[in-house]
């Protein structure tokens, strides 16, 4: 169990990167050359667990990992951002692993081997921490099964339904919060935006350099505009964007007005994160984010 009790837990993926620079991301059937290759600790529910503890909230991660050199790796890093992780288990397959192209533009395609992320579950230690969180986020790189146990157990529970999905009514009726991109919104309630308060309370979706949007059934839409920066890699902008709005709910409140800040809030630090290269280390820290938001 973590020592203190956690204010945000994130139940998810946890990958190691494998980035190769293109100058641009291959059609099917074409074979590029990269100009490099790096390794490095990322996943969605991992990145998302360095932004939530980086922008100061007490974070735990539920996750699984292999007994092996990505699976240390990752431990480290996420340790170092202050991540708790007596909730992470080690698996007996290896730890996932996700291939990232990136353009010269910043443009990333990605294709994950899920590996250990595909053998998560939730122990009782992690039941009754998700059931004193104040706020627990997940997203679609581990189990369907496990996503719906989290979200049933806990009492604020943000969806960022990534990679797209079709997603039953059976797991949106626990969702408070839905945090989609544009063709993740279209996967869940087809292309009109507003249909989205139709399957959830509340939702936001990213809009890339535009920013993004907030539904509520009380206020209806509500823009955040983009802050304008120059890209050098995308790659983690939606998971930081995600584990900030965690973060910055749980220090307010869910109230619709508190929701819009913490979108302000997530968008700077959005913005801060395609400012530098790869997932984890391109993270802000809350210092950083507040600095540029003040
Ligand atoms: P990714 O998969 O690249 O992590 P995503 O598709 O999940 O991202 P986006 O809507 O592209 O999500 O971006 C998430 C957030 O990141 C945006 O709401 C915005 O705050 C920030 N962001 C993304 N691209 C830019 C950009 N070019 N300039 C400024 N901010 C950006």
């Amino acid at each position: 169990m973590p020592e203190v009790g956690a204010e945000v837990v994130v139940v998810g993926s946890a990958n190691v990167d494998l980035v190769l620079p293109v100058r641009r991301i291959p059609r099917p059937g074409e074979t590029v050359l990269a100009s490099g290759l790096t390794r490095g600790p990322g996943g969605k529910g991992a990145n998302q667990a360095v932004a939530a503890a980086r922008a100061g909230a007490r974070t735990a991660f539920v996750a699984a990992l292999g007994d092996d050199d990505d699976g240390a790796l990752l431990r480290s890093a996420l340790g170092e951002s202050g991540v708790d992780l007596s909730l992470v288990t080690t698996s007996d397959a290896p730890t996932g692993t996700a291939i990232i192209t990136v353009d010269e533009s910043g443009e990333n395609a990605i294709t994950v081997a899920p590996s250990a992320n595909a053998g998560l579950t939730l122990s009782a230690d992690a039941v009754a921490a998700i059931g004193t969180a104040k706020i627990v986020l997940s997203q679609l790189e581990i189990p369907f099964g496990t996503v719906q146990a989290a979200a049933g157990a806990s009492g604020y529970f943000i969806l960022n339904a990534a990679p797209a999905a079709e997603l039953s009514d059976e797991l949106l009726a626990h969702v408070d919060l839905l945090v989609v991109n544009e063709t993740e919104a279209e996967a869940v309630a087809g292309a009109k935006l507003a249909s989205l308060l139709d399957r959830v309370p509340a939702a936001v979706v990213t809009l890339g350099a535009a920013g993004a949007v907030v539904l509520t059934r009380t206020a209806g839409e509500v823009r955040v505009p983009g802050v304008p920066v120059e890209v050098v890699d995308t790659t983690a902008a939606g998971d930081t964007f995600c584990g900030v709005l965690a973060a910055t709910l749980a220090s307010t409140s869910t109230t619709e007005s508190d929701l819009t800040n913490a979108v302000r809030r997530a968008n700077v630090a959005a913005s801060l994160s395609v400012q530098a290269a790869g997932a984890i280390p391109s993270v802000p820290h809350g210092d950083a984010i507040d600095a540029r938001a003040a």
